[in-house]
């Protein structure tokens, strides 16, 4: 049985009582359904730093030349040492192989975004800021997936961040054995249709990273990574029903020996999972069927299909 891609996850989403009050705030669907797919490793950069359980709240606060992790109550700041606590989790952490990072939203360490940052004694402060954490481990590691556990309550996002965790565990286990440009290449070919479905820019835009790359002589392991790094840029804009539909056309199209009522059949439920009158799996299942019995074994229509398992109940959502 192949491994199941590993992600980081902010602790106290999977339910341990690691926050400032001792409590935890688990994402149930994460932590106990989705989890069967996935291997998920807990991160809590507070506790990581010796601060304990209970602990005072902490928070961003903007200064002259850095933003700061501070008690406000006591003056207490804790920013280098969480700076530096960052940097080796981060590097362990990848060292680990994981495939994707779930943040909790609003934490002025672990918050990807509208973080509430300080400044002097004003008490208002300003949506706009990025926990420490979050902030160092996606500044050294862009290529890695991430998201805050707030979006993944919407179906479509989920579907579409866990999609690209597959993504990135299938470039991971292929990059261990070592990368060279036929495998790059091949790579790309075989998820062409994903990527069709995801971001059409992307498909282009990494189709001529890879030739620049070795046109110029770079190293295979470092055109893999522009490669990835770019590809998870353009990935994190939500796809579109209209695309996926597209994508499932030209598999439609370049299936062979299938009959023109099985074609028109199946062309109409997808045109209905554009308009929003089905769920994508329903087109899916079809599609599923006749690459069964036309192409199974080719891989760029599977890693269409199924790049998370249908059992995580998302594509009947989407
Ligand atoms: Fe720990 Fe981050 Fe959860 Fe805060 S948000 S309790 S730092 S894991």
């Amino acid at each position: 049985m192949a491994s199941k891609p590993k992600l980081a996850v902010s602790a106290c989403l999977l339910g341990k009582k690691v926050r400032y009050n001792g409590d935890a705030a688990e994402f149930r669907v994460l932590n106990r359904v989705w989890s069967e797919h996935l291997e998920l490793i807990g991160v809590c950069p507070e506790v990581g730093i010796g601060m304990g359980v209970p602990r005072p709240t902490i928070r961003l606060v903007k200064g002259e030349e850095r933003i700061s992790l501070v008690n406000p109550k006591n003056g207490d700041d804790f920013t280098d040492k969480m700076l530096e606590y960052a940097e080796v989790q981060s590097d362990f952490l990848i060292a680990s192989g994981i495939s994707g990072f779930v943040f909790k939203k609003d934490s002025p360490t672990c918050g990807l975004e509208r973080v509430k940052v300080y400044r002097g004694d004003n008490p208002q402060a300003e949506r706009n800021g990025v926990g420490m954490f979050a902030k160092l481990f996606t500044t050294l590691y862009p290529h890695i997936p991430v998201i805050e556990e707030g979006r993944l309550t919407d179906p479509r996002q989920a579907e579409h961040f866990l999609a690209r965790v597959h993504f990135f565990d299938e470039w991971q286990t292929i990059g261990n054995a070592g990368w060279t440009a036929r495998k790059l290449m091949q790579f790309h070919a075989e998820h062409k249709l994903f990527l069709l479905g995801r971001s059409p820019e992307a498909k282009r835009a990494l189709g001529r990273i890879i030739a620049q790359g070795f046109d110029n002589n770079e190293r295979p392991e470092t055109v893999a990574l522009t490669y990835m790094t770019v590809a998870q840029k353009y990935l994190s804009t939500l796809t579109k029903p209209g695309r996926i539909a597209h994508a499932m056309e030209r598999i439609v199209g370049r299936l062979p020996n299938m009959s023109k009522e099985d074609k028109k059949e199946i062309v109409q439920v997808i045109h209905q999972f554009r308009q929003g009158l089905l769920p994508r799996s329903a087109a899916m299942v079809l599609l599923s069927h006749h690459i069964n019995r036309n192409d199974a074994n080719n891989p760029i229509h599977n890693n269409f299909v199924a790049p998370i398992p249908m059992d995580m109940g998302l594509m009947a959502r989407v």
